[in-house]
């Protein structure tokens, strides 16, 4: 991890106050969730969002917010999705996950639910 990446994961946590963003937001689609709950806490994604930092999303504490950058390709878009996700449920539960293993985690897990429909139909449509 470089020092730039650490100084992104700091700003992440919750004892570190982020900095404010202006941005524009258009309307997000019918398909995509706008509220989730991740640890019992009600969580915002705002679709094609301006800034993110880095590239394609990012999880901001202060705001309970996943933001996604805008014109992702739909599979990427899902991956980064899951990738914030992890990264709220890492800062709720102050786990101690370096962001390289993070990133691995997601997208190893993105890649076993998208390469076997029969698990996730088993996890998910089995009640
Ligand atoms: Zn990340």
């Amino acid at each position: 991890m470089t020092v730039e990446e650490l100084l992104t994961e700091l700003k992440k946590c919750p004892d570190v106050k982020r900095p404010a963003w202006n941005e524009t937001l258009p309307k997000p689609t019918r398909t995509r969730p706008n509220k989730i709950k991740i640890v019992g806490k009600t969580v915002t994604i705002k679709w094609n969002s301006a800034g993110v930092r880095p590239d394609m999303g990012d999880w901001r504490w202060d705001e309970q917010e996943i933001r996604i950058a805008p014109d992702l390709q739909k599979g990427l878009e899902c991956e980064t999705v899951l990738h914030e996700v992890i990264e709220a449920i890492k800062c709720h539960l102050r786990l101690k996950l370096p962001h390289d293993t993070l990133q691995t985690l997601s997208t190893i897990l993105w890649q076993v639910l998208t390469e076997n429909p029969k698990l996730t139909d088993y996890i998910f449509r089995n009640k």
